[in-house]
């Protein structure tokens, strides 16, 4: 590894000078004068004086050639984040143009990595480029992350390992896809120094012991190509390739191979002058050995999407082994160098300007889309399957991680996308900790946390037109549908056994097997399900199920069966009046004359389960089984009750019910002239909005049970803009 110099800031400006004019070097030194002043005091982790880290940022940024604004944001590039200087403050100072750089570089700070998921990794690292909108931000966040990987000794181990992950899921894949392989190896080698730092120091003392024979045969082929060119006139720097830690461990690692079957494979590259050299140069070549057949490529006439340009071929050296020969020239040697970066080194002159940078970065955008540097098939196709990437927005979960969506898209599209129960159970959103409509518009970098409760009534009809996604539509149909059948069923069954009654017959002894049987077949219908279903929504009428289920019974008339059914509904009518009535309609198991009352606070209504609990005092207070009051009580405390049969239910029922929609007129009126529709008393009303224009309604209705109030809570979700409804619970 080679050990980096720390320059100071006298070094860092005369390299500058190789390319820049005086006025940009004073302004380099001014940049790094402010920056100076703003960090004092301030020590790095190695007891080193703070400022040394911009230094070496803008150093590295300055080997990339950059434009005289990116190494001024070099120098200045942790004031925002780490000193009392705000955006303002730099604007002011040095024009908006290093002000936002270095605001760019300070919001991409502000991303926690933490997964290890490759997806995860990929939506990251997208996310980065979403949020740069300069592409010069990324640069000076690679160099930032290059001088502090650099630098991990003095942190605690579990620090570096964190950072030496991040930079190798993240950073060195973003250099790599930039083009800059000298970073990108850098930081390559770096990172795995600390994260297994066995195999990195077996590969760098495997690599010493073979060196001497290495360079022998090297020199050897470096001679031969030298000889064949001066024949024909061509100058060419000709150089062994270096092999890089990282590159042989991945390569041992995943292709499964031998350190000497990677390391022995000799390398060299050819720089000429021109492109006609280039293939001159590769003709060569090819007549002094033997190319190996299907591995030649010519990223010259194609090139990689990164920009990389070279002939690449193998052939059988002189040792009888493979050898790899690149070919190129100066300039596209530069290119696969410092990649982008040489792209927009800075020349005297040239158009740098914002608009023309965010040209190119939605140009760089457009080349990550149809890039794939992996030979997974698959995930190749999943690169392919996202939309526009332009079109996409990343917001992170309370997690951390990071979620991918079509631009436009509500937090109920990112809700459905965590889990369809998140989605179904939504009441509410809260981005960057604060409380936002579900039709907010979510932006990348947003955190966004759902609000859900149980009590819940699921979508309203609204949420079809809030949300973006196939997948949130969908599944909000999907929950329709089968809420709507669910609806069918019961009612189809009440209304069949309501006939059945009519007829003087038990709903018990029509509804057996054989004549079960006779009415689905009857109907081309597969269960009794499905029989419920079709007179619910009425698609045949509930006499018509009827007479199915009726006819065998009526054709025999047994009159034993009826008497044992009578002899069975007297049963019935005793074990029920044995039991004391409440008054409330509900009853106490195994208990006679206790003081009962329904709890304020969750207002159980007939159909919800529902749990007794010992007061001191005051009887047993009836709770629903969910209501959070009673969760952390004294189990000895509760005790078992049951709702009455129908017939002593009461009609009066108190439920309070939270509303919440897009305020605006007549809302509410719509609201409760649904409620009075059905017949149901309104006990009380209020209604409030917020300057997001959503209003939230409570309403305290009179019910019979819970069938009653999922009409009810349903009339009122397919209002428009009405986008939730809960039980309330004091
Ligand atoms: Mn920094």
């Amino acid at each position: 590894m080679a050990k980096h110099e720390t320059k100071t800031i006298e070094q860092v400006i005369q390299d500058a000078s190789r390319y820049l004019n005086e006025e940009h070097t004073t302004f380099l030194r001014l940049a790094y004068d402010y920056a100076k002043e703003a960090h004092v005091g301030q020590i790095r982790k190695s007891g080193e004086e703070y400022i040394i880290h911009p230094v070496q940022v803008a150093s590295i940024l300055v080997d990339l050639e950059m434009d005289p604004a990116t190494i001024a944001s070099g120098f200045l590039h942790d004031v925002i984040e780490d000193t009392g200087i705000t955006y303002d403050d730099l604007k002011e100072e040095f024009g908006e143009e290093v002000a936002s750089l270095v605001e760019g570089v300070t919001k991409l700070g502000k991303i926690k990595y933490k997964s290890k998921e490759e997806q995860q990794a990929e939506n990251h690292r997208k996310m980065f480029i979403a949020m740069a909108k300069d592409i010069r931000v990324i640069l000076i966040k690679l160099a930032d992350r290059l001088h502090n990987i650099r630098t991990l000794d003095h942190l605690p181990e579990h620090k570096q390992r964190r950072i030496a992950n991040e930079t190798l899921e993240i950073f060195a894949p973003l250099a790599h896809r930039l083009g800059i392989s000298t970073i990108k190896w850098e930081l390559e080698d770096i990172s795995l120094r600390y994260l297994n730092p066995q195999q990195y120091y077996r590969i760098v003392n495997l690599m010493k012991q073979k060196r001497d024979e290495r360079v022998y045969y090297i020199e050897k082929v470096i001679n031969e190509i030298q000889d064949q060119l001066k024949d024909v006139n061509i100058t060419a720097e000709i150089s062994g390739r270096p092999k890089h830690i990282y590159s042989i461990y991945r390569k041992m690692v995943i292709q499964k191979k031998d350190f000497n079957e990677i390391y022995d494979l000799l390398a060299v590259r050819v720089i000429v002058k021109s492109i006609k050299d280039c293939y001159a140069v590769l003709g060569i070549i090819h007549t002094c050995w033997k190319p190996m057949p299907g591995r030649f490529k010519d990223y010259i006439a194609m090139p990689k999407p990164n920009l990389y340009q070279s002939l690449h071929t193998t052939v059988i050296g002189p040792k009888g082994d493979p050898l790899e020969v690149q070919i190129r020239t100066q300039e596209m040697h530069e290119i696969a160098e410092y990649g982008i970066a040489a792209h927009w080194a800075y020349k005297e002159g040239q158009d740098h300007d914002q608009e023309n940078m965010s040209k190119q970065l939605a140009w760089f955008r457009e080349i990550l889309e149809w890039q794939s540097e992996t030979n997974d098939a698959e995930e190749f196709m999943e690169s392919l399957k996202v939309d526009f990437f332009s079109d996409m927005v990343y917001v992170f979960t309370p997690n951390g991680d990071v979620i991918e969506l079509p631009s436009g898209s509500v937090p109920l599209d990112f809700a459905y996308r965590i889990h369809t129960e998140v989605g179904n159970k939504t009441v509410g959103a809260k981005v960057n900790g604060k409380i936002e409509p579900l039709d907010y518009r979510l932006k990348t970098g947003d955190i966004v946390e759902m609000l859900t409760s149980k009590h819940s009534y699921g979508p309203s009809e609204d949420w079809l037109k809030i949300t973006q996604t196939s997948q949130a539509k969908n599944k909000i149909k999907q929950f329709f549908k089968k809420q709507r059948r669910e609806e069918n069923v019961e009612r189809g069954k009440e209304l069949i056994e309501k006939e059945i009654k009519s007829l003087d017959l038990s709903p018990k002894e029509a509804l057996v097997e054989e004549n079960i049987q006779n009415a689905l077949s009857r109907f081309h219908l597969n269960t009794l399900e499905d029989l419920y279903a079709a007179v619910g929504y009425q698609g045949i009428t509930a006499q018509q199920a009827t007479n199915r289920l009726t006819e065998k019974l009526l054709e025999k008339e047994k009159p034993v069966d009826l008497e044992n059914s009578l002899i069975e509904a007297q049963q019935e009518v005793e074990t029920k009046t044995k039991k004391k009535s409440t008054g409330i309609g509900v009853n106490v198991k195994g208990v006679d004359n206790l003081m009962v009352r329904l709890s304020k606070c969750c207002n159980p209504v007939p159909g919800d389960e529902i749990i007794g609990f010992i007061t001191k005092g005051r009887g047993v207070s009836v709770h629903r089984d969910d209501c959070p009051n009673i969760k952390n009580e004294d189990e000895a405390r509760l005790i078992d009750v049951e709702w009455e049969g129908v017939t002593r239910q009461r009609k009066n029922y108190s439920v309070d019910l939270e509303i919440s929609g897009f305020d605006r007129n007549g809302l509410l009126n719509e609201i409760l002239q649904v409620v009075n529709e059905t017949n149901t008393d309104i006990v009380a009303v209020t209604g409030k909005s917020d300057k997001n224009k959503m209003a939230v309604i409570h309403l305290t209705i009179l019910i019979q049970n819970v069938d009653h109030l999922r009409r009810i809570v349903d009339r009122i979700k397919h209002i428009s803009d009405v986008f939730t409804v809960q039980r309330t619970i004091q």
